[in-house]
């Protein structure tokens, strides 16, 4: 990962670089640079010997924590091909494990084109925490039914404002650019997919696929989900994985009711 860091940093903006990324006006991050990431080819080795058989992700640094790790978009698939479909595989720092899920997929190398941000709360995951690095629920951080209470490190404390957080910030700022038509959330461990009014349909038939358990639930006040659904009339749904490390069978079975949407 560290190719990507460097290449990226080449770049040189940290404070706006999905202005570049992600072109507003065809909503597709064309300009996402192909680094190679997975490692697994030296730079330029057999490259034209063995082109690949599905194209190589494309990464690109959306920006950073509140501790300063790097939070990125990896764009899956089919160059051609507009994606439908944006993954979150981690919000809540102790809640991980759709990062298997993502990581499955990127390691597949699908020609169904996927947006995946792995991981928008690094700081969470690294100091064993739900919350981010300065203590906010950054799934009680968006702008929709959002109300103040309780706080810092608080399980749920939702921030001193809407947004106040550059991880949601971050996460805000590609929804509305990406325009993706349908948003997952992996969180843990609750085991069962959830939506609520206009996403039942697609969740639905996301649970279907990867053969877990369905519950129709509302959004809680202030999460992503909420805010995408009651303000940006986007479909958007949460998968609650089981507590745990997630078996592989599962990741698979997962990986492909995504590329299923
Ligand atoms: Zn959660």
């Amino acid at each position: 990962m560290a190719t990507v860091s460097v290449v990226l940093a080449a770049d040189g903006d940290q404070s706006r670089p999905a202005q570049r990324v992600i072109p507003a006006a065809r909503g597709d991050p064309g300009a996402v640079v192909d680094t190679q990431a997975s490692g697994r080819r030296a730079p330029g080795g057999g490259r034209e010997a063995r082109p690949p058989a599905t194209p190589a992700a494309r990464v690109a640094l959306l920006g950073r924590s509140v501790e300063g790790r790097p939070i990125r978009l990896i764009r899956l698939g089919d160059p051609g091909e507009r994606p439908r479909a944006l993954v979150f595989g981690c919000i809540h720092g102790t809640e991980c494990e759709g990062i298997d899920v993502t990581r499955r997929l990127r390691s597949d190398r699908p020609s169904r084109p996927l947006w995946v941000v792995e991981n928008l709360n690094p700081d969470g995951l690294r100091r064993g925490l739900r919350v981010n690095g300065r203590g906010v629920d950054l799934n009680r951080n968006f702008p929709s039914e959002w109300r103040p209470g309780g706080r810092p490190f608080d399980p749920e404390y939702p921030g001193l404002r809407p947004l106040s957080e550059p991880e949601s910030r971050l996460a805000a700022r590609l929804i509305r650019r990406l325009k993706p038509r349908v948003t997952v959330w992996f969180h843990q461990p609750q085991g069962v997919v959830r939506a609520f009014g206009h996403s039942v349909g697609v969740a639905r038939r996301y649970a279907r696929t990867a053969t877990v358990p369905y519950a129709t639930i509302r959004w809680p006040r202030g999460t992503a989900p909420n805010w995408q659904n009651q303000r940006l009339g986007m479909r958007s749904f949460v998968v609650e994985l089981p507590a745990g490390a997630l078996p592989a069978a599962a990741a698979r079975r997962h990986a492909q009711a995504l590329l299923a949407l």
